[in-house]
């Protein structure tokens, strides 16, 4: 019996891509499906986007554009993230729109787009104030000029940038980075290039920036269902969180007042009662820094918190003395009926994103 149990409602990801889809009216979409979307399964969750208006799929690693092909996906596809080693002409073959960040990239595909005979389709990507992937505006006129000068080998269809704070609406480096994009825009436009697609937009842009939407919107995060901001009125912009993770009780015992629980005894038995043993630890991305009354269950409809160390493979909860479960009942982890990754997060010290990463990225996921 697997320890963790993960599974990911594939309908809500459709729905949450058609929202967002909604909420940026004048945009296409692309879901973002990096990291294995995001741990909720590539292939499925892509084809789930697709399903719900997404015309666009972006990836950072050219393996994950690579493998969107062999499972049959068709549609654009935008892949970002390499240095000048990228295996390019697979992925012209492939038809994968390619990012340049920088000559080197910009070389490695114009020679490799020379050698297919096929010519590559490249958005330059900005760096307007990250300082991560992105040609520097002052950088950007003389890859502009090697894109100009490679014509026959490339063909600019889109530009793009990526925000440093748009999870804090209203922080004054958006504005700024905006700027500096739409400057970056003409420098482009001078040049005579007719951009097909000129994007910025993360979750966050998608859903407080409407000004910032240009022709293709990124969303990752609020794909899964999970808000990357409130949206003002104390609600989630009715997205559905896609992933659930459920164990369940290996052993219910129970046990005298004053018993120290796990290695170290942090946690003491306050009163005669009654312990479930959970068979998942860390080394199911159960963070160990959960431990201690931090990590949230339910069990039976009741919010508990791990007591003691979390362990490689297993934690334990104090069930109280009145508990009713028995060995073999469901505890959940992450689901409607009980914590978020978002009370993962605060638990373990860390954002949703890396919890639905670790929970989804060590565990098989199953169709409902
Ligand atoms: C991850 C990523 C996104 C999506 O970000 P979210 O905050 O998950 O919406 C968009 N664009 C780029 C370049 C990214 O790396």
């Amino acid at each position: 019996m697997s320890r963790l149990e993960v599974s990911v409602d594939y309908a809500a990801i459709a729905r949450n891509v058609s929202r967002l889809a909604g909420m940026a009216p004048g945009a296409a979409v692309m879901a973002v499906v990096k990291a294995d979307a995001y741990g909720h399964g590539l292939v499925d969750a892509a084809a789930a986007a697709r399903e719900g208006g997404a015309t666009w799929l972006g990836v950072a690693q050219p393996d994950e554009a690579l493998a969107l092909r062999a499972a049959g996906d068709t549609g654009r596809v935008l892949c970002w993230l390499y240095g000048p080693e990228l295996p390019a002409r697979g992925l012209i073959r492939a038809g994968v729109d390619l990012s340049a960040s920088s000559l080197p990239v910009l070389d490695t595909i114009v020679a490799a787009a020379r050698m297919s005979g096929e010519r590559a389709r490249v958005h330059i990507a900005i760096d307007t104030g990250l300082s991560r992937e992105g040609v520097r505006p002052e950088a950007l006129p003389a890859l502009l000029d090697a894109a100009l000068a490679a014509d026959d080998a490339v063909e600019v269809v889109g530009a793009w940038s990526h925000l440093a704070w748009a999870d804090r609406p209203g922080d004054p480096t958006i504005d700024r980075q905006a700027a500096v994009f739409r400057e970056a825009l003409v420098v482009i436009e001078e040049r005579g290039i007719a951009l097909e697609v000129r994007h910025l937009a993360n979750s966050a842009a998608t859903l407080t920036c409407p000004d910032l939407h240009f022709d293709l919107v990124r969303p990752g995060i609020a794909v899964y269902g999970l808000p990357p901001v409130p949206d003002g009125g104390g609600g989630d912009w009715g997205l559905e969180p896609a992933m659930r993770v459920t164990a369940s009780l290996a052993l219910v015992k129970d046990v005298p007042a004053g018993e120290g629980v796990s290695y170290g005894h942090e946690y003491t038995t306050p009163r005669d009662t009654r312990l479930g043993l959970v068979t998942a630890g860390y080394s199911d991305g159960i963070f160990r820094s959960a431990g201690n009354g931090r990590g949230p269950v339910a069990v039976g409809g009741r919010a508990l918190r791990i007591v003691g160390r979390v362990c490689m493979d297993q934690v334990v909860l104090d069930l109280g003395p009145d508990a009713t479960e028995r060995a073999g009942d469901q505890v959940v982890l992450i689901g409607a009926d009980g914590p978020s990754a978002r009370d993962w997060a605060e638990a373990a010290g860390t954002i949703d994103y890396e919890i639905v990463c670790r929970f989804g990225g060590l565990k098989e996921k199953q169709r409902p």
